[in-house]
């Protein structure tokens, strides 16, 4: 492997300005990288060799013309293939879209072109974003470059991979319940969700609409703020995105946190918790006394609901979102209907998965008259409790720390047959969605079998400066984020 891939992006972007490397010449090494082991681990669903390439050849004009760079120009990334880019096949690792061909960018694909950052592919997930552990891909499994044995966390366990294996620098994810930190923690590197409405979804295949966000993946909490700069700000064509000026976060990473409130979230501190994961995150706690922070309990009485709330609306959310996959418009059509109902019935079961089919149907239940009021509507009302949990979080915090999950990553196969087990391994995550509130997951160190473990950090809406900054001091007084997976 090139050396220069196991840099940060803040480190190639320098060896790219100081004509140490080129970005035709960064890009081909990382499509080298990715040819090598990717079957090996499953991380990428299709290459965009020609788009990156193309994209590497302007950072090198522009080099030589002696211009100043866009943020992040020439850097590796990957995109989460539920997410469209003109020209690239955007299946959401699903049957039923397996031969769909973008025809138009999402806004963060233009936002990523407007840098100029080569894209390289579309990484690998759970079929439509629904799973935990990348074994629901239509395709294939993705494997965890720690452990090739264990799962990568899910839903975009590609694009967390493909950072970890040091295949590509940058990626980007989605995260409706913990998408994004989840398999960041477990693949030992930075996942973050925005606040809800940071980032447009114009272009991202719709999950749930009311807690999709996009995210970055990346080694350092530095190239993940700088990569959250690049994609977030408003978009006429996404009416949740909020109208507010894009922050430049890498501007207050080193800010002092002396007298930073951090929380400490009790009811993910007991039950369930491995051993190894309990002794990382007091580790952590001891890590921010030492950096002059003042450590306080803090309960969410409401957070064990969370799962179940989520479950009612993500699953009600989606059977709506994916009703327009019917063979009509897009993607797949069954070869043999009788009648235009059939056509329709055929397409779906044969183009979905059973993971995808399991949810349409319990979504279908929930919003089915007579049952809406006593699921969807408490579900919702009991979402507003959560939201306040958080509300009065943070008037004893400025932020609140967890374990990212109870566990490390598990063996490829533990869970797929048991739906229960997999959702319960989001119950750290997925309040942050319902709140609509930013998160982030950040190495924390490693569990005896040398698996990494991720420290969850939360914050209010809005204050990805200080989420970003709290995780770059603890990043910095550790030495886990060195670490890289020997694949
Ligand atoms: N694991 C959760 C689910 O299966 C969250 C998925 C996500 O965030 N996209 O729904």
């Amino acid at each position: 492997m090139n050396e220069l891939l196991r840099k940060t992006a803040t480190e190639q972007s320098k060896a790219l300005k100081n004509k140490e490397v080129s970005a035709v010449e960064l890009t081909k090494a990382a499509l080298e990288r990715i040819k090598d082991i990717d079957e090996k681990l499953g991380a990428f669903n299709s290459l965009t060799e020609e788009t990156a390439l193309e994209t590497a050849k302007k950072v090198d004009e522009k080099i030589a013309r002696g211009e100043e760079l866009p943020l992040l120009a020439g850097i590796p990334l990957a995109l989460k293939d539920n997410m469209n880019l003109v020209g690239s096949r955007t299946t959401a690792s699903s049957k039923i879209l397996e031969n769909f061909v973008s025809p138009f960018n999402a806004t963060i694909s233009q936002k990523l072109l407007n840098n100029l950052v080569p894209i390289l592919g579309k990484a690998n997930l759970d079929e439509f974003a629904m799973g935990s552990s990348n074994e629901n891909s239509a395709f294939k499994k993705v494997h965890n470059p720690w452990d090739l044995n264990k799962v990568p966390g899910g839903s975009s366990g590609g694009s967390a991979a493909s950072v970890a294996s040091c295949e590509v620098t940058l990626s980007l994810g989605s995260d409706t319940g913990g998408s994004i930190r989840l398999p960041a923690s477990f693949c030992g590197i930075v996942g973050m969700k925005p606040t809800y409405g940071r980032v447009s979804r114009y272009g991202l295949i719709a999950f749930a609409s009311s807690l999709d966000q996009i995210g970055p993946f990346a080694r350092t909490v530095e190239d993940a703020a700088n990569l959250l700069e690049v994609i977030s700000g408003h978009d006429p064509k996404d009416s949740t995105s909020l109208n507010l000026p894009v922050e430049h976060y890498a501007a207050s990473l080193n800010n002092d946190i002396k007298g930073l409130r951090v929380g400490v979230i009790k009811e993910l501190m007991s039950e369930g918790l491995s051993e190894d994961v309990q002794k990382a995150v007091e580790n952590a706690i001891e890590c921010y006394k030492k950096l002059g922070a003042e450590i306080v309990e803090i309960s969410l009485p409401n957070l064990k609901h969370s799962i179940g709330i989520y479950y009612i609306l993500a699953t009600a959310e989606c059977s709506s979102n994916l009703a327009r996959f019917d063979g009509v418009k897009y993607g797949y059509r069954t070869p043999d209907a009788k009648n235009l109902l059939e056509m329709y019935t055929k397409t779906r079961a044969e183009g979905f998965g059973p993971e995808v089919k399991r949810r349409i149907m319990l979504g279908t239940y929930a919003l089915s008259s007579g049952y809406y009021d006593a699921y969807y509507k408490k579900a919702q009302q009991m979402r507003a409790l959560v939201t306040q949990d958080f509300v009065e979080a943070f008037k004893k915090a400025d932020i609140l720390i967890s374990p990212t999950c109870p566990n490390t990553a598990f063996e490829l196969g533990a869970k797929s047959n048991d739906p229960l087990a997999m959702y319960l391994t989001d119950i750290a995550t997925i309040s942050a969605n319902l709140a609509g509130i930013p998160g982030l997951s950040v190495p924390a160190g490693f569990d005896r079998d040398g698996m990494p473990i991720g420290l969850q950090i939360l914050a209010p809406q809005l204050q990805e400066a200080r989420l970003f900054n709290a995780a770059h001091k603890f990043e910095r007084a550790n030495d886990y984020y060195t670490k890289l997976a020997n694949i």
